[in-house]
């Protein structure tokens, strides 16, 4: 029976449905508004690999700027976890549409992981989430045995000799499934000096893993 309270009932199912835009409060179509999707959609990289060469090949889905830096620090200060899940699919998206040259279709992916320390007080590795949400999207298979064993300081204000001593032999597997000769493909949220995931492949390679390659959502412009 139709009772008074239904209307009021679907408006705050309504509410609920469609919740504001964590980047500027207009009411969200999905994770965002359709004014802040424009503004994202601004900072993608038409070429993701143009940075696809070199002793560590760089992929990144766009630029560390502006709308995209915002929608960065509201998934790790504010924990907007379904913003690293929209991410991890638009990277798979352009990694599908513009695979990189020469890289192995089975493909490992592998996020870089948080110090014990951060991982607790975050409560989830941004890193992770992209990784898994790629690995859904995609296909691909994730590994989570990356870890970090030493807490690293803050690498900016640092001089480049200084960040790679920061974040030498920072990384260790941990009962890993990872076997030599198989390949990684390392996952970040952002790219900045690059010294971390310099680092952790490293790591990988001193036992014999072929890492590609590092995929990250945005980077900073380096040309
Ligand atoms: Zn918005």
């Amino acid at each position: 029976m139709p009772s008074f309270w239904q209307p009021f009932r679907a408006q705050a199912l309504n509410l609920f449905l469609k919740p504001n835009c964590p980047l500027c409060d207009r009411t969200a179509t999905d994770t965002f508004c359709k004014y802040c999707y424009s503004q994202l959609q601004e900072c993608q990289l038409l070429d993701p690999a143009r940075y696809w060469q070199g002793d560590l090949p760089l992929f990144a889905w766009g630029k560390y700027e502006g709308t995209v830096k915002r929608s960065m620090a509201k998934l790790k200060y504010d924990g907007y976890r379904s913003i690293g899940n929209m991410y991890g699919e638009w990277l798979a998206a352009s990694w599908q549409k513009y695979p990189p040259l020469n890289t192995p279709t089975k493909l490992i992916l592998v996020p870089i992981p948080l110090h014990a320390e951060k991982l607790a007080s975050r409560g989830f590795n941004q890193a992770e989430l992209i990784a898994r949400s790629f690995s859904r999207a995609a296909g691909a298979k994730l590994d989570l045995s990356l870890h970090r064993t030493r807490s690293t300081v803050a690498q900016f204000g640092l001089s480049k000799s200084a960040r790679q001593e920061n974040v030498a032999d920072a990384f260790a597997l941990v009962r890993s499934a990872l076997k030599p000769g198989d390949s990684v493909l390392l996952i970040d949220d952002i790219y900045t000096t690059g010294a971390t995931v310099r680092s952790a492949a490293l790591a990988l390679r001193s036992i014999d893993i072929n890492v590609c390659g590092v995929a990250v959502v945005s980077t900073v412009v380096l040309d």
